[in-house]
Parts: structure tokens; C-alpha cells; sequence
């Protein structure tokens, strides 16, 4: 019996003459981690994109826990349980590392609104719930000893790290990561997918992750996604995507 979280079918987008999603399918289950991978342009963001309703779609179904996910409007993307991080991190540089994340644990919450709760006695007891949430991540991600540094400065590894804190701050159920290992050393990777994998497994968390990193992809996804000019080409076991001779002509450039 599967616990299916996410059904994609059909998916179609188009910008102009460019079909960034040419009809894409795929269901996603409950706790499982699947990579999102094909070249550049090759539609991913774009689907993430739709996902969380940035993008309308052209034509196609997305379902997420049995509702018509494509009707639901951008800004209730979140209270449905979805986060996401960007290829580009967000981080507020000049707040704390703690308030960075307490941003993410409020859902709606800008930056000037949360520097102003914080002030506010009304708040307060808010505040409390807020800064108990960030300080658990904080303590899970390995971030404890920068909480109180403003996020200027710190290493970009450090920097992904609470990117992912933040996104995980609202509590998602399904949690969509754009290039989480972009611009990290090998031992970041590795220290990175050590921990996302600790998290999935104590926060029963589903996660789609676009990389182009496919030791990270390999290592740590239950299943891959790979498209290619907006369609999917492949779709199965880390192993069997990676054997697929579509695969490799496309991606990784191995046929
Ligand atoms: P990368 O790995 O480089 O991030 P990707 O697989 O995420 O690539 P997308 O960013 O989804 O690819 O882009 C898919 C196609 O859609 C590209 O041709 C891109 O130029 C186009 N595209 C994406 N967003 C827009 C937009 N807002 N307006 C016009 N074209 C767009």
C-alpha cells in the first residue's frame, strides 16, 4: 500500500515559443526523497515553480494529498505544508542567523514584520514559540554556534544550511530544494546530505530536490526524475536512471 502525497500529470508550460513543461508526469509517496534532474533549461525550477504556484500551467493535473493543488492560491501554498528553498539564497543578511529562521517558522512573515513583532509585548508569547522552533533546527543543521551572528558573512555552506532551516521552520510536509549543493565542497555535500537525511527520517518530511550534483542525487534519492526539454525521459531507481542510455546522452554526457 503506497501513501501517495503528490500526482503530477500532464503538466504543461509554456512562455512565449518556449515549452519550458511539455506534458510531465510523476506521483511522489509519502517520505520518500526524489531528485529532479536534466540539464539546464531543462525545466526544473519551472516545475517547482508551478508547484507552488508561481507559474500557472498552460495544461495538466497536480494533486497533493488528494487536492487540485493548481487552484490553490500562491499565498496558501504554504499552510498546505509545502517550503521550498532557491538556487539564490533569500537570507536576510543584516538579521541574526536565529531571526532568518524565525522568519520561515512564521509562514507569511516578512522581515520588517518580524523585527517589529519581536518588539511588540502583544507578540511576545509568539516570539517564545518562534524562537523554541528556530533553536531546534538550529540545533539539528549544526548552527547553534552562529545563531546570534547576522547571516552576512558566513560561509556559504553555512548559509545553505540555514536556507534549509528556514524552509523547514514552517513545518512542510513536502519540501522542494533548488540545487541544495550548488557551491558546496565535497565534504559540505556529504555533511549536507548526512543531514537531510536525519531530518527526513525524524520529521516523516517529503522532499523533491533539483540537483545537478549526482553523487548527492545518487546517494541520497529513493527515486529520480529526469527531464530534458521540458519532458521526462526517465523515471526509477537512482541506479536505473543513471544506467538509462537516454540519461547519460542528455545529462551526463557518459553514453
Ligand atoms: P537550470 O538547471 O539551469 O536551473 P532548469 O531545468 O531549472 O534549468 P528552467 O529554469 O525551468 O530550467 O527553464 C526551462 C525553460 O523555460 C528555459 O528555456 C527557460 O529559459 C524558460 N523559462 C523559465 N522561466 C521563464 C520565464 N519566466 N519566462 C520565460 N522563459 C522562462
Amino acid at each position: 500500500m503506497t501513501d501517495r502525497m503528490l500526482e503530477v500529470t500532464g503538466l504543461t508550460v509554456r512562455f512565449g515559443g518556449i515549452t519550458a513543461l511539455d506534458g510531465v508526469g510523476f506521483t511522489v509517496d509519502r517520505g520518500q526523497m526524489v531528485g529532479l534532474i536534466g540539464p539546464n533549461g531543462a525545466g526544473k525550477t519551472t516545475l517547482f515553480n508551478c508547484l507552488t504556484r508561481r507559474y500557472q500551467a498552460d495544461e495538466g493535473q497536480a494533486r497533493y494529498e488528494g487536492r487540485d493543488l493548481l487552484s490553490v492560491a500562491p499565498h496558501a501554498i504554504v499552510d498546505l505544508g509545502i517550503a521550498r528553498t532557491f538556487q539564490n539564497l533569500g537570507l536576510f543578511p543584516r538579521m541574526t542567523v536565529r531571526e532568518n529562521v524565525m522568519v520561515g517558522a512564521h509562514g507569511h512573515a516578512r522581515a520588517g514584520f518580524v523585527s517589529a513583532a519581536l518588539r511588540l509585548p502583544s507578540v511576545r508569547r509568539e516570539e517564545r514559540e518562534l524562537r523554541f522552533r528556530a533553536n531546534e533546527l538550529l540545533e539539528s543543521l549544526e548552527l547553534t554556534g552562529v545563531a546570534d551572528r547576522p547571516a552576512a558573512g558566513l560561509p556559504f555552506g553555512t548559509l545553505k544550511r540555514i536556507e534549509l532551516a528556514r524552509a523547514l521552520a514552517a513545518r512542510p510536509r513536502l519540501l522542494l530544494l533548488d540545487e541544495p549543493c550548488n557551491g558546496l565542497s565535497h565534504g559540505e555535500v556529504d555533511a549536507f546530505a548526512a543531514i537531510l537525511r536525519g531530518i527526513r527520517d525524524r520529521a516523516d518530511l517529503t522532499v523533491i530536490v533539483v540537483e545537478h550534483h549526482m553523487g548527492f542525487v545518487m546517494g541520497t534519492c529513493d527515486r529520480v526524475v529526469c527531464l530534458e526539454f521540458g519532458r521526462k525521459i526517465a523515471e526509477g531507481t537512482p541506479a536505473e536512471v543513471q544506467a538509462d542510455e537516454a540519461v547519460r546522452t542528455a545529462y551526463l554526457g557518459t553514453a
